[in-house]
């Protein structure tokens, strides 16, 4: 079921939403080379609380998942594509890229952000692999127009990135609505067709987040139930922004 919000929960999404970003930023700007994923993890779950704010994805369990997710932040590095767990012994080298992906929850409502960011100097592709990512998500906001479907949400993304060289798009993840819930309806796949898939109608809030490999489309999941990691090892970008629907441009809501 589709949740259109009312203005009042919008606002307080909005506040939310400059909240987490506030806090995304502040923790990238402390990835460099000897820190570990689990300091990174620590840092958001301490600014979060700071705000009088809540970590969404902290003991969250989805339906079909063995266990909840046991931290704040979502880190995942090179060929981890989402949902990477936090270590006090994962140290972040010069070369990787890490992928933090954060939640929160706002006086009963739930945002959704995250970026992939280099740690020290990266190798070229793998930059532009990072830049061609955060670019789809722009052009998947810039199709989230009232009036329009998901599936042109997902057609933009797709062509976009096509355009840009041979990238695979992880298929078996995809953006969503959010809000009252961290997830909710609908499902919005980074690829699709145009007109296909849910309306958008103003006042719907959800979340776009396309995440990208350097080699193929395939992932598999870790032992521990919640790494998704690219099947051939290759690296994998992952950016989202949570964004209101309106008659016109959607707002992203996820800014400072
Ligand atoms: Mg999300």
């Amino acid at each position: 079921m589709i949740i259109i919000k009312t203005p009042e929960e919008i606002e307080i999404i909005r506040e939310g939403g400059k909240h987490l970003a506030s806090v995304l930023y502040a923790v990238r700007d402390i990835i460099k080379p000897g820190v570990s994923t689990k300091d990174l993890d620590t840092y958001a779950e301490k600014l979060i609380r700071e705000m009088g704010d809540t970590p969404a994805f902290l003991n969250y369990r989805p339906e079909g998942a063995s266990t909840p997710f046991p931290a704040a932040l979502c880190v995942s590095v090179n060929d981890e594509v989402v949902h990477g767990i936090p270590k006090k012994n994962r140290i972040l080298k010069e070369g990787d890229i890490v992928s933090i992906d954060l939640g929160i929850k706002h006086k009963g409502l739930f945002t959704d952000m995250a970026l992939t960011a280099p740690v020290g100097k990266v190798d070229e592709k793998i930059s532009k692999l990072m830049s061609v990512t955060e670019q789809a998500l722009q052009v998947g906001i810039d199709a989230a127009r009232g009036g329009n479907t998901t599936g042109d949400i997902g057609e933009a993304i797709e062509s976009f990135i096509h355009s840009q060289g041979r990238y695979g798009i992880v298929e078996v993840l995809a953006g969503h609505g959010v809000g009252k819930h961290i997830h909710e309806d609908p499902f919005i796949p980074n690829f699709g067709k145009k007109g296909k898939g849910v309306k958008l109608v103003p006042g719907m809030v959800i979340a776009l987040e396309p995440m990208l490999n350097l080699g193929t489309k395939n992932v598999t999941i870790d032992e521990d139930d919640w790494t998704f990691r690219t099947a051939d090892r290759k690296p994998s970008a992952h950016f989202e922004h949570t964004i209101l629907i309106t008659e016109g441009d959607a707002e992203v809501l996820t800014k400072v």
